[in-house]
């Protein structure tokens, strides 16, 4: 579990510095940002997730960063844009509509 939570947040910064790197350097973007967007979000859903169940009934107590962590992770797939949007961007620019 460990070894594919660190797989996925690299994988998550890659696309995210991607996307910033396409920006700085005035590149056509696409949806290169809701890319970075969907997955780092989807993806802290399921790390976290991961890591309440590593922690086992630990991972419900209020005195663990896990338990505070979780919920505000849970959001992320909504505010700024929610997946289903993100999704709906990069499928108009894979079409080119
Ligand atoms: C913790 C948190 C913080 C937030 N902070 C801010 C903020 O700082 N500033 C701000 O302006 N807003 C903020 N929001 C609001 C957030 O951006 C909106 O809740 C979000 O964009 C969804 O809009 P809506 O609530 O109008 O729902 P709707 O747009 O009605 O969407 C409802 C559901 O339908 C889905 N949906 C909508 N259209 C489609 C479609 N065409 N195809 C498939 N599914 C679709 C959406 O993905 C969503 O799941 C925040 C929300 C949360 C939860």
């Amino acid at each position: 579990m460990l070894a594919d939570m660190q797989t996925e947040i690299e994988a998550a910064r890659g696309l995210t510095y991607y996307a910033a790197w396409l920006k700085d350097s005035g590149k056509p973007r696409g949806s290169a940002a809701s890319k970075a967007k969907l997955y780092a979000s989807e993806m802290a859903n399921r790390v976290a997730y991961k890591a309440v169940q590593i922690h086992g009934s630990l991972g419900y107590s209020r005195e663990t960063d896990v338990e505070r962590t979780y919920p505000t992770l849970a959001s992320s797939r909504i505010y700024e844009g929610t997946s289903e949007v993100q999704r709906m961007i990069i499928a108009r620019d894979l079409l080119g509509r």
